[in-house]
């Protein structure tokens, strides 16, 4: 975020089109992942999972190697059906695998050595693909479990696929970075939803922790906060990486070949920072930004005609009312009623490199604070204009016009808070905590899967707060 001077472009103001919509608080979106029931079990490797038939180059029988080459042999499952069936193309599997420890021997395949090549990766020059067993996959089933392997390895084979489709990706010599990732990571959900249905020999997935820890293992290979898209390494922000994902997901693989610059450059949310971006757009969370925020939300909701709330630094409970630390909407008195000190602690600046190896000393980011803030306040434009606050809907609704907010933050008139690179990430890492408030209703409760919520805020940024009423009704 940045305290930004005050805006001198014509205003997008956002014109909320709430209404009052009683009646119908059992819209599917609430209870449903892109359709499919909301599950909880243990997710990863079925305990029946046939011992792949793969040559692996250097292969140890440590549990690293055992996920990866189990992924290969799925993922290659899940493609010699789908690339005939939706591509009239012949599956071939890659040439072949490599596996190595970045901290060990070095390795050699087509792209070069692999001595200190933190990395798992599809070489194009000999079609293979390559792991780093010693410190990249076990740092990562420590953090995420099993399923960051399995997400890892499915975007590198999505990129097998696309130098398979070639032209039929619409892949040539040109094609910017971006593009070739926004197809693997949507080949990469669209298998993640066949292994979800339960056609996967290897892995078993619900839709709740399982996507979760997926979902959450992109999010940790997303670029540094101010990274351009147009950079030669660009792979995307976490916001840009979760929507190829889901659009894989819902969507299916069609969808991820006609994947180009011109259609995903007006969702791309990755770019450098602003000049006026100081300390790469971190500002503190206290009383004065807070009042910023609330000078923001005032006039971002203006339009909804509902009686703004205050925000009052008392503690984060309300009085025999909801206590959803370290922020709650009171309807009682129409007040967010928040614990500055620890939004101040979870809004600090997030260090990327400690979130990667587990020992992050940072916070969330200013984002993640201010975004916890505006969901109460989103509470209390809800409770003006009649809609329910207190079931799923009314959770995801709230995470929709956070979206919407973030997304009409940067042209409304007369305010000075101002989203800057990076941002859009903070609410995304907040939205997959498991005690996140963006997505929560007025009690704080949420629905279980972080896929749904994730959407449910990108819905808001993408298309404004008509949809919120509309989906979450
Ligand atoms: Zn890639």
């Amino acid at each position: 975020m940045r305290a930004g001077g005050l805006a001198v472009a014509m205003a997008g103001v956002l014109l909320l089109g709430l209404t009052a919509c009683g009646a119908d608080d059992t819209g599917s979106a609430a209870g449903s992942v892109a359709g499919l029931p909301i599950t909880h079990f243990q997710s990863g490797l079925r305990a029946n999972a046939p011992a792949p038939n793969l040559d692996v180059e250097n292969a140890s029988d440590d549990e690293a190697d055992k996920l990866a080459t189990s992924t290969i042999a799925d993922v290659e499952d899940y493609w010699s059906k789908q690339l005939p069936d939706d591509f009239g193309v012949a599956f071939e599997p890659v040439s072949s695998l490599l596996s190595y420890e970045s901290n060990g021997e070095n390795q050699q395949n087509g792209c070069g050595n692999t001595r200190k090549n933190v990395n798992a990766f599809y070489c194009g020059a000999d079609d293979s693909v390559a792991w780093d067993r010693g410190v990249l996959l076990p740092t990562m089933i420590q953090q995420f479990g099993p399923l960051s392997v399995v997400t890892v390895l499915a975007h590198e084979f999505g990129h097998a696929v696309q130098f398979r489709l070639g032209a039929k990706a619409g892949i040539t010599r040109s094609t910017p970075t971006i593009v070739k990732e926004q197809q693997a990571d949507c080949f990469a959900g669209s298998y993640y939803r066949w292994v979800v249905e339960g056609n996967s020999k290897y892995f078993t997935v619900s839709t709740a922790e399982g996507l979760n820890a997926a979902l959450s293992s992109l999010f940790l290979v997303r670029d540094s906060a101010g990274t351009s898209a147009e950079d030669r390494q660009a792979h995307g922000t976490a916001f840009d990486r979760l929507f190829a994902f889901q659009l894989g997901f819902e969507k299916g693989p069609k969808d991820c070949a006609a994947i180009t610059m011109d259609n995903i450059k007006p969702r791309l949310v990755e770019r450098p920072f602003d000049p006026a971006d100081k300390n790469e757009g971190t500002i503190d969370i206290d009383d004065q930004t807070v009042g910023l925020l609330k000078e923001s939300l005032d006039a971002a909701f203006a339009g909804a005609k509902a009686p703004a709330p205050e925000i009052v630094d008392g503690g984060g409970t309300c009085q025999g009312g909801p206590a959803t630390p370290p922020a709650s909407y009171c309807p009682s008195d129409n007040t967010v009623n928040i614990d500055l000190n620890t939004l101040a602690e979870l809004g600090r600046p997030v260090d990327q490199s400690g979130e990667f190896t587990g020992q992050s000393n940072g916070g969330f980011g200013d984002f993640a604070a201010l975004s916890e803030i505006a969901s109460r306040y989103a509470l209390a434009i809800q409770k003006g204009v009649g809609a329910s606050l207190d079931n799923a809907n009314a959770g995801l609704r709230t995470a929709c016009l956070v979206g919407a907010w973030a997304a009409a933050a940067n042209n409304l008139q007369d305010t000075k808070l101002r989203l800057s690179a990076g941002d859009l990430d903070e609410a995304i890492s907040d939205l997959l905590r498991p005690d996140s408030l963006v997505a929560a209703d007025v009690n704080g409760k949420r629905v279980d899967a972080g896929f749904t919520r994730v959407e449910a805020m990108r819905t808001g940024y993408l298309q404004g707060s008509t949809p919120c009423t509309k989906q979450y009704g």
